[in-house]
């Protein structure tokens, strides 16, 4: 009888691991980008995000020695990518000609850093307008972005548009906005996209309840189509539904609520699409996406 009840959990796990195969977390990299993916595995993570470099700062540091090589034979003991966050400085919509040649310079290095890591998305909020307007903002960002992909001709890092809240002047908040950028470079095979379950829903894009969720990723699927997604974040809102206010929440502590999440974790087209917790972390990293871990994975039919 115990000899049965122990096979009936192994294989309970196996089937559990099975199905949360790209599920991860936004992972600190103090002391080395080198020590994420130990991290990640930590808390039996497969998938993960990182910064390359301080995402609040222009100035990118040189890699520690070694830091590359650790870092590489690392995330290949993880199933799944690591994607790679880009500073939050970068706004390629400025209207200001210096400040906007000085982000097409940081995303530069930023593609290149994705390069020398060995990874392949390198996720971008695609940029604020600053009052210029969208039209000139989408054009700016277009702009910005051909650049980019030009200085880094060759290499196959690609920049993974992420949906925006829609908060103050920034520019892809609709699906559309962001097919929009994607059509509208000269290596658009270099795009990909970044959903975020927070954001869309600032956005207006209901996915509280099973009814809401399925109307919203038939948008995805008919304006991005699924398999450009490369990474979706996973963030209750803390606002309402169209506030856009982008704040992140605990799973299902927010507006979006545990349904959304249940919906999301046993979507079928989701099952090769990195998930990826960003929610907000306390005192300890360990014990705040531990518990958003554990809830995501008590959701899993
Ligand atoms: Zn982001
Ligand atoms: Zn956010």
């Amino acid at each position: 009888m115990l000899g049965e009840a122990k096979y009936l959990k192994k294989e309970r796990l196996v089937e559990l691991v099975k199905g949360e195969e790209l599920l991860g977390f936004h992972a600190p990299t103090t002391g080395g980008i080198d020590k994420a993916p130990g991290r990640l595995k930590e808390l039996n993570c497969s998938t993960g995000q990182i910064f390359s470099k301080n995402n609040r700062q222009w100035k990118a540091r040189d890699f520690y020695e070694n830091e590359i090589s650790d870092f590489q034979k690392a995330a290949d003991k993880l199933d799944g990518p690591i994607v790679v966050h880009s500073s939050y400085l970068i706004n390629l919509g400025n209207p200001d000609d210096e400040k906007w040649k000085k982000s097409v310079r940081a995303l530069i290095i930023e593609i290149e850093r994705v390069d020398c890591l060995s990874l392949k998305d390198l996720v971008l909020h695609p940029g604020l307008h600053v009052g210029s307007g969208e039209e000139a903002g989408m054009k700016q960002i277009i702009e910005g972005l051909n650049q980019a992909l030009e200085e880094t001709a060759g290499l196959d890092a690609r920049v993974s548009l992420e949906v925006t809240a829609g908060q103050g002047s920034s520019l892809g908040y609709r699906f559309e906005q962001l097919r929009e950028l994607k059509e509208g470079v000269d290596k658009p095979e270099r795009i990909s996209y970044c959903l975020d379950s927070c954001h869309m829903f600032s956005a207006g894009y209901d996915l509280s309840s099973e009814k809401a969720y399925e109307q919203t990723m038939q948008e995805v699927e008919n304006v991005l189509g699924i398999e450009d997604v490369k990474a979706i974040h996973l963030n209750d809102s803390l606002n309402e539904c169209g506030s856009k206010v982008d704040r992140h929440a605990d799973i299902g502590e927010g507006q979006i609520g545990a349904e959304g999440f249940r919906c999301l974790m046993n979507d079928k087209r989701w099952g090769k699409t990195p998930k990826i917790l960003e929610t907000p972390v306390e005192e300890s990293w360990r014990e705040s996406y531990g518990k958003n871990l554990e809830r995501l994975r008590s959701l899993k039919v």
